[in-house]
């Protein structure tokens, strides 16, 4: 079966106004699927993509959200929890702050948005979710305690849910980028990208548009039969995930 045969399915990203949100949002718009995006600052969209406004931190904003989207294109079929953030800093500077509101948005964010989007879904007896996570998260990173361990909670999400709804025709699947051009990698100090490239056997950094191809594919009608998997878009960064 073609992926085009499964569009148009209402597909919500957040944080899909930059980054690889945004590349994921026009995989899926050139897939013929009805896109929709979350933003938390006014934003310029593509033409064709939605914009609905949401903070995954706040589970009434997320609600408004999912009422916004299903009222324009049906109830959410394809998820794709992406929002996040980093307060990089070693331990012992890390406050509790810099660890929780971390966890707050990437973890219980995402695990906000899944459980608002599962009632479509097992309504519907099928879904799609991916959960964007990062080398980090089972490769960790000095700095990065926070993240690292909001991003492999996300892998703990994906096969318990993979667990519990499996059998309604509901995927849930981990994909794990490395280091992608964006604004999150571009803060990075130039030591440490370089540090990070000669560690990459692939030899670069990936473009946004590599990630968003796997989060079509993993959504598709081909992918049917992988559940709890965790994908690796780091260039080789990472072996043995
Ligand atoms: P960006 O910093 O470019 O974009 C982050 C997105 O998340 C923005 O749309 C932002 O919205 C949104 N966001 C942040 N906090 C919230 C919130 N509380 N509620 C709603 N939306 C929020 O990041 P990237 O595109 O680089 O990263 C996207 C995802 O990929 C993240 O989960 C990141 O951890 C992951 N990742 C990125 C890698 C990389 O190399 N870039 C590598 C591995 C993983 P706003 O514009 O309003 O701030």
């Amino acid at each position: 079966m073609t992926e085009a045969a499964t569009a148009p399915r209402s597909v919500l990203i957040t944080g899909g106004n930059r980054g690889i949100g945004l590349a994921i949002a026009e995989a899926f718009l050139a897939n013929g699927d009805k896109v929709a995006v979350t933003y938390r600052s006014e934003t310029k969209l593509p033409e064709g993509i939605l914009g609905v406004k949401a903070d995954v931190t706040d589970e009434a904003s997320v609600d408004a959200a999912f009422k916004e989207v299903e009222a324009a294109h049906g109830p959410v079929e394809v998820l794709v929890a992406n929002a996040g953030i980093t307060k990089d800093t070693l331990l012992l500077r890390m406050s509790e702050d810099d660890f929780t509101s971390v966890i707050d948005t990437n973890l219980t964010g995402a695990f906000r948005v899944i459980k608002r989007a599962s009632k479509g879904m097992i309504r519907l007896r099928k879904g799609r979710v991916v959960l964007i996570s990062s080398v980090s998260g089972l490769y960790g990173a000095p700095g990065q305690i926070n993240y690292s361990a909001s991003k492999a909670g996300l892998v703990g999400i994906a096969r318990s849910l993979t667990r519990e709804l499996g059998s309604r025709g509901i995927t849930a699947n981990v994909v794990a980028p490395g280091f992608i051009n964006t604004d999150m990698t571009a803060e990075l100090p130039e030591a440490t990208q370089k540090d990070y490239l000669s560690s990459i056997p692939a030899g670069r950094f990936a473009e946004a548009s590599e990630v968003a191809n796997v989060v079509r594919w993993i959504s598709s009608d081909e992918a049917a039969y992988i559940s709890g998997a965790v994908i690796p878009v780091d260039g080789g960064l990472g072996m043995g995930h």
